[in-house]
């Protein structure tokens, strides 16, 4: 809805946030009104960088429908425009255009002239103008040729300080580097010393420690040697001692010599005394009445009165009493004890390495299992026996080591049965195997070590016993029951081996039975029993009376007891008989059977005897007895003291031995020692030669440093000497650039006064009177250029002498250095047909822009403004065909021919910037503002590219050679 006309508008590109960007981030083309006003608009090569971008001036008519068509057409990016100004644009006055009067300065009289003159004084003035302006161009292209070489000389000084900054910089990284070597080295230097510091406290302790140790070492070692002293001087007592032990170990021999001996004599003694009591033995035993016989009303017939002198007298019914006599008597009131003492002595002759063999005879019902087995509470003489074996066998562990094994055997019909045997059906024989030793091969013999193991053997062969009878007792007094003891006894001082049995035999019944009663099985049992007993009895008859046959092999029991019967051996028989008087025939039988067997007949006969002979062999007895014990006692003394002695001798050998051990202890410590000692030693001495590398390595180090801190000092010194130089210098310099300026502002101001009164006497002309006008805006125009260049130098001056500052200040802060990019400097129309209403014009446009101008740097003094109406392309091309002439330092109306456009747009320039003009080297020739010195950024970093330094001279160094 605008009304219709001619407006101006105004484009405000946003501000480009990525400055380093590659270019062509925002590439695009401006419509108005269907008509192209930027082509190819690039803003980030335009500015380059973070700066708002102005598009100022551009005309535009509104049609009568009041649209106005703004289009934006992108080609590479989104073009972002942040604001539009559209407002009216002045209307110039046709009128003016067309006046073709000229109006009197003094009067204002318009006078009106004819077109032939006209068009000659407008030839005339032209020419003149033309020719002043010659020389004004001419005068400008010199004084910007003296500026340019002002600019070139400002700039190689520039270079020249840029180098000294680059050498700064340079000098200031190395300084950096030297600092933070120096630093670093500081760092191990301490390091070093901290360490050397710890090492030289560690080995201060170590070798405290060390010397400790060898303090107490030393000490131990001569308490060693004390030692090892005290241990020699004893060397004589121990060797003292050794003698003694020597000696006693002899004596030891000696009575070991001895004891044998005695040993041997005390079992010949013993032997003697055994034999004394006779190798057959026969002890009556009378069991008590039991109770059925005395319910039953049974006498005793048994006479017991001198039954300790081993006579026993039987009352008969005819009152005639038998006397019979034994070795001992036991009546009814000896207990199993009394019967055991008695057999006792013949365990010793077993251990002594003689046969035994004890059996009880008698009537089926008088205690031969009884007196043989007992019961569990009253244990027979079997149990008893081997009980009093291991006791003995245990006394005599140090002179003997003895080999008890077990075998219990039946024998029943004429046949040997195994006991303990698992298999029973097997037959056994009886075989020599060597002279007087005969065995039953395959027999089992239970080995036993304790009366437990005894205990249980006897359990398993009564329990066997028992098997395939019906009636135990019936059985057992039909068979006869034998229990082997075999013991094999090493003598462990002569090393003597011996062998030796010892037989208990339960022996079955001996009652005869009634033929007649007897028939079939019990027949043969019968037979075989009276056959093996009498057989025992004529053995152990033919024994007595020392015959020559002794027929062994009668029976089975015979030819078992073999070894057991007769010779050394000793044979042991309890006759075991009953009271009652219901037995007596049977009692009768056996005693006279015991008496058979002992060979003595006790009878009237025997009575006769000379009891004298008998008394003296008693005493005999007695005293051999005694002697006997009395032996037996010294042995047992000597033994004792053998042994204290053996046990002495041992201790002493023990104590010399454990010395020796010591002595040689004693050597290896303080061998070892002192070898640790020397090796303390060493190892100090490597130590304080380590400390001494590393205390000399530290002072070099430290010299090190004393020399990089000085080196460091002198060169800082030299710089800053060589800078504050420099700076001179470019003072200096500076100072003269600005004299030389100075001088050609005083040359132009003569020249311009020469022109002042060179149109004076033009003025005079009436025909230069309309020229005057222009004369003075040109006279102004050159008092601006004055003032610009004035100012140029001034700011160029400020600007120095804000580097020289600081760089004084070593680069370290910089102010923002602002820039005002060039404006596209165009014009459309040709400087030929300009004429002095568009000159008018111009002016008019002119301060107009100003006024923008003014305006966008009050905005922001950043800010870039273009002025619109031809692609940014053919303003570049311009500028850089322009490059070789003078045209920085004024704003230039200019038209450009080509433009067949009819906007007639005026350019604006900002005052002349030196390094404004920046060939890029891209396809798209631009106009960017360049800094003419390293940026801050690049200043205030002490780490800078040098790289990118030496590229930005470069690209400078290209500028001015373009
Ligand atoms: P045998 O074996 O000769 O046939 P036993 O030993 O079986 O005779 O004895 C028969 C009974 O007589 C048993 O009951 C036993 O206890 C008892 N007896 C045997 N001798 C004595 C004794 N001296 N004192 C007490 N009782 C006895
Ligand atoms: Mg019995």
């Amino acid at each position: 809805n605008l009304p219709p006309g001619d407006y101006s508008l105004d484009l405000h590109f946003v501000d480009i946030i990525n400055i380093n960007g590659p270019k062509g981030m925002r590439v695009f083309n401006v419509f108005m009104q269907d008509e192209k006003i930027l082509s190819d608009f690039d803003i980030f090569s335009i500015v380059g960088s973070e700066k708002p971008l102005q598009l100022v001036g551009v005309r535009v008519a509104v049609k009568d429908d009041g649209i106005l068509v703004l289009k934006f057409e992108g080609i590479h990016g989104h073009p972002v425009v942040s604001g539009i100004c559209v407002r009216r644009a002045p209307k110039t006055s046709a009128s003016q255009l067309d006046r073709e009067f000229f109006v009197c300065k003094n009067c204002s009289t318009e006078i009106e002239l004819p077109s032939a003159q006209k068009k000659v004084m407008r030839m005339k003035s032209i020419a003149k103008y033309e020719k002043n302006i010659q020389e004004l161009r001419n005068m400008l292209k010199q004084k910007t040729d003296e500026c340019y070489q002002s600019w070139m000389s400002w700039t190689s000084a520039n270079e020249q300080l840029e180098k000294v900054r680059m050498d700064l910089d340079n000098k200031t990284f190395k300084a950096y580097s030297l600092d933070q070597t120096l630093e670093k080295q500081a760092d191990k230097l301490r390091d070093i010393s901290s360490k050397y510091e710890h090492d030289q406290k560690s080995w201060t302790v170590a070798v405290n420690t060390l010397e400790q140790k060898v303090k107490v070492m030393k000490r131990e070692h001569s308490q060693l040697s004390r030692e090892a002293h005290e241990c020699v001087d004893s060397i004589p007592d121990l060797n003292k001692m050794v003698f003694a032990v020597q000696s006693l170990v002899d004596q030891c021999e000696e009575l070991k010599v001895k004891y044998n001996e005695e040993q041997i004599k005390r079992r010949k003694l013993h032997n003697q005394l055994q034999e004394a009591k006779g190798n057959i033995r026969v002890f009556c035993r009378c069991r008590p009445l039991s109770k059925t016989e005395v319910v039953s009303g049974c006498a005793s017939v048994i006479d017991f009165d001198s039954a300790k002198d081993g006579e026993l007298g039987i009352l008969s019914n005819n009152s005639n009493k038998k006397t019979f006599k034994f070795d001992r008597v036991y009546t009814p009131k000896d207990d199993q004890v009394d019967v055991f003492a008695d057999a006792a002595p013949m365990v010793i002759s077993v251990l002594d390495g003689y046969n035994v063999c004890i059996f009880a005879y008698g009537q089926t019902g008088t205690g031969k299992t009884f007196t043989m087995e007992g019961t569990e509470v009253n244990r027979g003489v079997n149990y008893r026996t081997l009980e009093e074996l291991f006791k003995i066998a245990n006394e005599r562990t140090e002179t003997y080591t003895y080999n008890i094994s077990v075998s219990v055997l039946e024998v029943y019909n004429e046949q040997i049965r195994d006991l303990l045997a698992v298999e029973t059906s097997k037959k056994l024989e009886i075989k020599q195997a060597s002279e007087g030793f005969h065995h039953i091969p395959g027999i089992v013999e239970a080995k036993v070590e304790n009366t437990q193991q005894v205990w249980n053997v006897l359990q398993a062969g009564s329990s066997a016993r028992a098997v395939g009878s019906n009636n135990v007792n019936e059985h057992s007094s039909r068979s006869h029951c034998m229990l082997c003891i075999a013991v094999k006894a090493k003598n462990l001082i002569t090393g003597e081996y011996t062998k030796s049995k010892l037989w208990l035999v339960d022996l079955a019944g001996s009652e005869r039975l009634a033929k007649t009663d007897v028939q079939g099985e019990r027949l043969k049992e019968a037979q075989n029993i009276n056959r093996s007993l009498s057989a025992l009895g004529d053995v152990i008859s033919a024994l007595a009376n020392k015959s020559s046959h002794i027929p062994y092999r009668n029976s089975k029991l015979t030819h078992i007891l073999q070894d057991s019967l007769g010779g050394d051996s000793k044979t042991l028989m309890f006759v075991q008989i009953s009271p009652s008087d219901h037995d007596l025939s049977e009692t009768l039988s056996s005693l006279n059977f015991a008496t058979r067997v002992r060979g003595v007949e006790l009878g009237p006969i025997r009575k006769q005897i000379d009891t004298s002979e008998l008394q003296r062999m008693k005493t005999m007895l007695e005293k051999v007895r005694q002697e006997s014990r009395s032996k037996d006692e010294s042995v047992k003394k000597l033994e004792e003291n053998l042994h204290n002695l053996e046990n002495k001798a041992k201790g002493k050998d023990q104590v010399y031995k454990n010395q020796l051990d010591k002595i040689k202890e004693l050597e290896g410590q303080i061998e070892l020692k002192a070898s640790l000692h020397c090796q303390s030693e060493k190892q100090v001495l490597s130590i304080s030669e380590k400390l001494k590398a590393k205390e000399e390595y530290c002072s070099t180090l430290k010299q090190k440093v004393m020399d990089l801190e000085n080196k460091l000092k002198q060169q800082e010194e030299i710089q800053s000497i060589t800078y504050q130089n420099k700076v001179n210098d470019l003072e200096n310099k500076l100072r003269e650039q600005v004299q030389q300026s100075e001088s050609a502002c005083i040359i132009l101001q003569h020249k311009v006064k020469e022109l002042e009164g060179k149109l004076k006497e033009q003025e005079d002309n009436l025909e230069c009177l309309s020229l005057n006008q222009k004369i003075k805006e040109l006279e102004d125009k050159v008092r601006e250029q004055e003032k610009q260049l004035a100012e140029n130098a001034r700011e160029q001056e400020k600007q120095l002498e804000d580097k020289v500052r600081d760089q004084e200040k070593q680069l370290t802060a910089e102010t923002p250095f602002s820039l005002k990019s060039t404006p596209v400097e165009e014009s459309k129309q040709s400087l030929k047909e300009e004429s002095i209403t568009n000159d008018s014009e111009h002016r008019v446009l002119r301060s107009l822009s100003h006024q923008i101008n003014r305006r966008g740097s009050q905005i922001s003094s950043h800010t870039v403004v273009v002025k619109e109406s031809e692609s940014l392309q053919e303003i570049r091309k311009k500028r850089l065909s322009r490059n070789s002439e003078v045209e920085n330092n004024s704003s230039v109306v200019v038209s450009d021919n080509n433009n067949n456009n009819n906007n007639n747009k005026i350019r604006h320039s900002d005052p002349p910037r030196p390094v404004s003009r920046v060939p890029r080297a891209t396809a798209k020739p631009v106009v960017a503002p360049q800094r003419p010195v390293a940026g801050p950024v690049a200043r205030t970093k002490t780490s800078r590219d040098p790289v990118q330094a030496v590229k930005e001279r470069d690209s400078k160094k290209r500028m001015w050679s373009r």
